[in-house]
């Protein structure tokens, strides 16, 4: 039986533009929090596919919404309407207090969406083009050329310039980095509430207020990346609604569509209206299959209370996390909130992970150092409970070692 999951990672490593290290997993099906490889070895799962499966695998409500959509009509095109697509939208500008939606395919797209609003708002405004961007050292906001441009990463970014021009870095959390770097010519400020790719960490609330403060006095659009902390992830539906302050632009994908491609920028009717038809489009971008997923995603959040049980596992969370930092001189600090946390060690953790992963127990990296807790967000105690016993066989593994 292992000879045919090696059958098909040499299959794959064929085919597949090498862009990932993969785990050695072949997986064929998924049960709440929990995923199947082909030979039916059973992992529990604390990553839920990047932050994507919220509702957990294989929600009978979620895939009879899907089925039923299939069976109606799975695409137009944006040259006309489709009810999934605007009750999605009235879903979700209702919830991130947004005015206007666009849809995409992708979160990456969706940033994308979001720097060329930004821009155009800026240009209608002043006359100008080349508004500058701030972005955050350590922010992950995609893989394009646009979303590159504003990844703090510079390992990234560097053999793929030129990207576009007028973006510079700030230092997250140092409100005087920000105010540094901004001139007449900037438009916009982009930043994760809490950064996840970089490492879990998130803003502090002086800073994230300072910021909203700065780009009050100066007109400056401010973007919140909640891709990755939005949609419950943190126990309120945006992470943002944590620290009383509200962005001119979201962004929003991961578990918006839990599980079908689907993201979104969101905007207040002010800075939504600088964009007029031809400016901006997508041919698959919130066609009603994607649609229809989306606005059952808030439908079953609020009918299940997600946020409420976010709450709940993420301080457990907290607790079980904590007492393993205080126990093991490896792991050198413990940040995130909700069903969003990192532990970071003072050695590299792909022994631990893989390690896990032998186990039975599925976790992410975010960087070299840092172990991401992302589980799906209707996990429980019982699972916080098994993940923390897998994980500190792992680590009195790695002690002896
Ligand atoms: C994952 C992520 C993105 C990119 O989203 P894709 O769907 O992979 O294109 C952008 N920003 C943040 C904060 C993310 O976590």
């Amino acid at each position: 039986m292992m000879s045919l999951i090696k059958h098909y990672i040499d299959e794959a490593n064929k085919v597949l533009i090498h862009t990932y290290n993969r785990y050695p997993l072949v997986l064929d099906r998924g049960e709440g929090m929990y995923l199947y490889d082909i030979n039916g070895k059973k992992y529990l799962d604390f990553t839920s596919g990047i932050g994507v499966f919220a509702l957990g695998y294989n929600d009978e409500e979620y895939n009879q919404a899907l089925k039923k959509q299939i069976d109606l009509l799975l695409h137009t095109s944006n040259y006309f309407y489709t009810i999934p697509a605007i009750e999605a939208a009235q879903k979700l500008a209702k919830a991130s207090g947004m005015d206007r939606v666009f849809f995409t395919n992708s979160g990456t797209e969706a940033v994308e969406g979001a720097i060329k609003l930004a821009r155009k708002y800026y240009y209608k405004k002043t006359g100008k083009t080349g508004g500058e961007i701030i972005s955050m050292e350590r922010a992950f906001h995609g893989r394009s050329m646009g979303a590159l441009s504003v990844t703090g990463t510079k390992k990234y970014r560097d053999p793929f310039e030129p990207l576009i021009g007028g973006v510079k870095f700030a230092e997250f959390n140092n409100l005087d980095s920000v105010k540094d770097l901004i001139n007449d010519n900037t438009c916009a400020v982009i930043m994760e509430p809490v950064q996840g790719e970089g490492g879990i960490y998130p803003a502090a609330q002086d800073f994230i207020r300072g910021v909203r403060e700065l780009c009050d006095s100066k007109g400056i659009v401010l973007i919140f990346d909640e891709i990755q902390c939005g949609m419950g992830r943190t126990g309120s539906m945006y992470a943002y609604q944590h620290y009383n302050v509200k962005p001119d632009i979201i962004t929003c994908a991961k578990a918006l569509g839990c599980g079908v491609p689907v993201g979104a920028f969101a905007a207040t009717e002010e800075i939504a209206s600088a964009f007029e038809p031809g400016d901006h489009g997508t041919t698959y971008g919130g066609n009603p299959f994607v649609t229809a997923a989306v606005s059952k995603v808030f439908d079953l959040f609020e009918s299940r209370n997600i946020t409420e049980n976010v709450q709940k596992t993420g301080q457990y969370l907290y607790k079980k996390l904590n007492e393993l930092k205080s126990k093991y001189s490896i792991i050198s600090d413990h940040r995130g909130i909700g069903l969003m946390q990192g532990l970071e060690f003072s050695v590299p953790v792909k022994d631990i992970i893989n390690d896990a992963l032998e186990m039975g127990l599925i976790l992410i990296s975010a960087g070299a150092n840092v172990i991401r807790f992302l589980p799906p967000l209707i996990a429980g105690k019982y699972h916080v409970d098994e993940m923390i016993g897998i994980l500190t066989d792992c680590l009195d593994k790695a002690k002896k070692n």
